[in-house]
């Protein structure tokens, strides 16, 4: 896929040579000329589709240069296409993909080949923030978690000042759970220290038994009472914040740094200016040694066969397939397919089907080769690019890729949306101008420029790739970390509840 927007007038963005259709990059009047010899036959929406061509029932409708869907009646020369004149075509096959078709070694250079970050002792990848997390085995406990987290960052973290924030990983897992279900390894993993005592996800599930000894684990149920709770997550916080305040940032290679990619209230001009952006941005970065994840199945699924030719492997092509495969029959049994999604905002702004969603959705991913394929929460075991598989769900998407391994979320929207994580800075590239104007103190990088031809890709890419270097470092703070705009972990479980 092609790095440029390709304007063919002011007001058109076609992407690719085969297109029999073309973006609005603003509101079209009835009877204005959007483009030589074509005037639209009807107002047609900013970021919607315009039919260059006579497109008769039953022809193809192409942007991408792939097959959105099939007219389900006949669509003139200028006319509106929207998410009522499509029928879906039949989703791309996962079986036999070719694989190490498209291998792309011809990657960016990056600005930068270091960061300041926080080395771990493990080994694995640094740290972006200093961060005392308390986890939990049981949602029961949140409350007076919160209430002894809210104490400590009065009390205790003003004595710290290299911490950066106290954080509760609070879930909605842990008891009432079918704890044996072959998909409870989903959750667990996702979750992998302050217990309850009754639960079925046991602290035993969750840490490694050296780990697991009164200096790191509290059970309530063995304490007198809520005072004697509270004091005790006090005292083991402040030893914690002692060690933690200790850390100091030193300059590390791109290798030492793990992003994750999502996007969410997306819009047809997501996958011609924020997402293609972002893929600059990640090529620079693998190219530097980096590791960078993308996911959301649903949002692939359709241009997977596209995926799989990036694949460097037959092994992380079967992994792929096999992701593909787990999600169509998790659908199935909720007898829902991949026209779930996309939302009614995302119609709102021009997508009119799953298709033209991922096509748009994949841009994110760059044209780095994929080097490693994960089942939602597991830890990567290579460096580079790697298709994360997780729901498209961004409040999902992002606890997903939080286990997986990520330090900084980069997350792309069309239409606007306030999310954040508690644990790792979350910076947001917006598709539109006037998103931008709308939401100026929320939106850290601008793309909208790249609609009208008024900037490259590649400019608004090196400038994300900046961004995230100086974010990473802690030199700069994203919008949602300086307001602290953190969702709720929303753990995926698709294990049963009991
Ligand atoms: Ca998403």
């Amino acid at each position: 896929m092609s790095n440029e927007t390709n304007n063919i007038s002011k007001l058109l963005v076609k992407v690719h040579e085969l297109d029999n259709v073309a973006i609005a990059v603003q509101d079209i009047k009835a009877g204005t000329e959007a483009y030589s010899g074509i005037t639209a036959n009807r107002d047609i929406p900013q970021a919607h589709k315009m039919a260059l061509v006579d497109i008769p029932k039953g022809g193809a409708v192409i942007r991408y240069g792939v097959t959105l869907g099939y007219a389900m009646e006949a669509i003139a020369r200028g006319g509106w296409i929207n998410e009522f004149m499509l029928e879906l075509p039949a989703p791309p096959s996962v079986e036999d993909m070719e694989y190490a078709k498209n291998i792309v070694t011809d990657l960016p250079e990056p600005p930068l080949t270091t960061f300041e970050g926080y080395r771990n002792p493990d080994g694995g990848y640094a740290g972006t923030r200093n961060i005392l997390g308390i986890n939990t085995t049981v949602q029961c406990v949140t409350g007076v978690l919160n209430v002894a987290v809210k104490k400590m960052r009065e009390e205790l973290l003003p004595k710290y000042p290299n911490v950066d924030d106290i954080v509760p990983i609070n879930h909605a897992y842990g008891c009432g759970v079918a704890i044996n279900a072959p998909e409870a390894k989903v959750p667990i993993r996702s979750l992998r220290k302050v217990g309850l005592g009754c639960e079925k996800l046991t602290v035993e599930m969750l840490i490694d038994e050296s780990d697991n000894t009164p200096e790191n684990v509290i059970i309530l149920q063995e304490l007198k009472g809520f005072n004697a709770m509270v004091d005790a997550l006090m005292e083991m916080a402040e030893k914690k914040l002692k060690i933690l305040n200790q850390r100091k940032r030193e300059t590390l290679p791109l290798s030492d740094l793990c992003i994750g990619m999502q996007c969410g209230g997306s819009d047809a001009f997501s996958g011609v200016t924020a997402n293609p952006s972002a893929g600059y941005a990640s090529d620079m970065l693998v190219k530097g040694g980096a590791t960078v994840m993308f996911s959301e199945v649903t949002e692939v699924r359709d241009g997977v066969h596209y995926i799989a030719e990036r694949c460097v492997s037959q092994g992380v092509r079967d992994k792929l397939a096999a992701e593909m495969r787990w999600y169509d029959h998790y659908l199935e049994e909720g007898e829902v397919d991949r026209s779930a999604n996309p939302t009614p905002g995302n119609k709102k702004g021009g997508l009119c089907n799953i298709v033209e969603k991922a096509m748009g959705s994949i841009a994110k991913s760059g044209n780095s080769p994929i080097v490693e394929v994960l089942s939602p929460a597991e830890r990567p075991s290579q460096k580079g690019l790697i298709y994360a598989a997780t729901p498209a769900s961004d409040i999902v998407c992002g606890p997903c890729q939080l286990a997986s391994g990520i330090t900084l979320q980069v997350f792309m929207t069309g239409r606007g949306t306030p999310y954040g994580l508690a644990a790792a800075p979350v910076i947001k590239v917006c598709s539109r101008n006037e998103m931008k104007e709308m939401w100026a103190d929320l939106i850290d990088v601008n793309a909208g420029p790249a609609a009208a031809g008024e900037a490259t890709i590649q400019e608004i890419g090196t400038e994300l790739f900046h961004k995230i270097i100086s974010v990473a470092s802690g030199k700069d703070q994203s919008f949602a970390e300086k307001y602290k705009l953190n969702n709720d972990l929303c753990i995926f479980n698709p294990a049963p509840i009991t």
